[in-house]
């Protein structure tokens, strides 16, 4: 008789945008006319660059002539012309990462999940709570032992390693989703250290780089000595250049990373890698290569940096009301999320009716990311300027 994998029946359903969609039904069915502005919304607003479009629209031409036409790819680990293009980008982050070394991906999102292929069940998991649902859910699922570093007020949402607890995998996001806070060159290089120590692996998160401009944050885990030895790093374009759509992102495992097996051996977890996505991943299409290849152009970074621009306008624009309502957060700078505390002691959910209620403006409970997140609230800075200096307007007619 067929059995199930029995780990699903303990993941709690993801009920956070199911409920909150149920409630904007009910709210819009009830006040149909009041507009809603939506500053939760998780995914960008601003179309793909005209570099990246010409990309693609030539490398699809190039598809339909049988002297330029592409199969699957052979190696399966991406075009060498965009690893080159992204092992180039690396060095102007100041990290050295070689072609070999970088894998590409259809988003982070699978990475950041199917990594877990390549690690016994036996492992212990460590994440900050607040997290980014996906290393969690992936884990349940394959019913590892997950523990919680508490990133909460007291440490800025930046939670630091304890010496105490005993992890085998470390997951870490910088720029952070939820929080939008960030890790300083110091305090990854505590991680880094305490990585090394416990002989444990690092899986860090950097899909909101691009959006961290304060030059003294790292924007790889590269960027820190000794990080190749215990760091896997997975990387997207979604966020930098629009590409939530198009599905394209990258994952690094380094030469140097190498761990023993039961009986011994050095492995290296990038051959692991390369062996697991072999048999379960055929790669990315060619036209999405091309169009992530003219992201790490002059011109590419040129456009794409406008878009980026746009977002990080709208963020100082949340940003400079809530500092005008004496309300705290965090992110906002280096990040496009916004976290803010919600005013006068409401939980997550009670601001969220509030806001609904009395301005119509949209965010997501910070409860829905984990229990630190209670209390706290998700702004995003993915809505158009105008909504969010309109938002940000109907939130200074409130008395908090
Ligand atoms: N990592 C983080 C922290 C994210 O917030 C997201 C998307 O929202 C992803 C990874 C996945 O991005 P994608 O699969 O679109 O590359």
């Amino acid at each position: 008789m067929i059995r199930i994998n029995e780990n699903f029946l303990s993941m709690e359903k993801n009920y956070l945008f199911i409920d909150i969609a149920k409630r904007l039904a009910a709210y819009t069915a009830a006040h149909p006319d009041k507009p809603l502005i939506r500053m939760g919304i998780g995914d960008v607003t601003l179309p793909l660059a005209p570099a990246v479009v010409t990309a693609m629209k030539k490398a699809a031409d190039e598809m339909g002539v049988k002297e330029t036409f592409r199969g699957y790819e052979d190696s399966g680990a991406g075009y060498a012309f965009l690893r080159e293009a992204i092992s180039g980008y690396y060095k102007t982050l100041g990290a050295d990462v070689s072609t070999d070394e970088i894998r590409v991906n259809d988003g982070a999102k699978s990475d950041c999940g199917n990594i877990t292929d390549i690690f016994s069940r036996d492992n212990t998991v460590l994440m900050t709570d607040p997290v980014y649902p996906v290393y969690a859910d992936s884990n349940r699922m394959a019913g590892r032992n997950i523990l919680y570093a508490d990133s909460d007020e007291s440490n800025g949402f930046a939670a630091m390693p304890d010496k105490y607890v005993r992890a085998d995998i470390i997951y870490l996001c910088s720029p952070n989703n939820p929080t939008g806070s960030v890790y300083t060159k110091e305090q990854l290089e505590k991680w880094v250290a305490y990585a090394l120590v416990s002989e444990a692996v690092i899986i860090y998160d950097s899909a909101y780089e691009a959006f961290i401009t304060d030059p003294s944050i790292p924007r790889s885990i590269y960027c820190i000595e000794g990080a190749k030895r215990c760091a896997i790093e997975m990387c997207s374009l979604s966020k930098t250049a629009g590409f939530t759509g198009v599905r394209c992102g990258y994952t690094v495992i380094p030469d140097e990373l190498v761990v023993k097996a039961s009986d011994g051996r050095d492995v290296k977890l990038a051959d692991l890698w390369a062996r697991r996505q072999g048999s379960k991943f055929n790669g990315v299409s060619y036209p999405v290569q091309r169009a992530a290849e003219a992201v790490f152009t002059e011109e590419g970074q040129r456009q794409i940096r406008e878009n980026i621009h746009y977002y990080q306008r709208n963020a100082m624009v949340i940003a400079n009301t809530l500092d005008e309502l004496g309300i705290k957060y965090t992110g906002g700078i280096n990040s496009p999320y916004i976290w803010l505390k919600c005013p006068g002691g409401m939980g997550s959910w009670e601001f969220f009716d509030y806001l609904l209620d009395k301005v119509q403006v949209v965010g997501t409970p910070g409860e829905g990311f984990g229990r630190n997140g209670c209390g706290w609230f998700r702004l995003t800075s993915f809505n158009s300027y105008e909504n969010t200096v309109e938002a940000m307007a109907r939130l200074k007619t409130l008395d908090i």
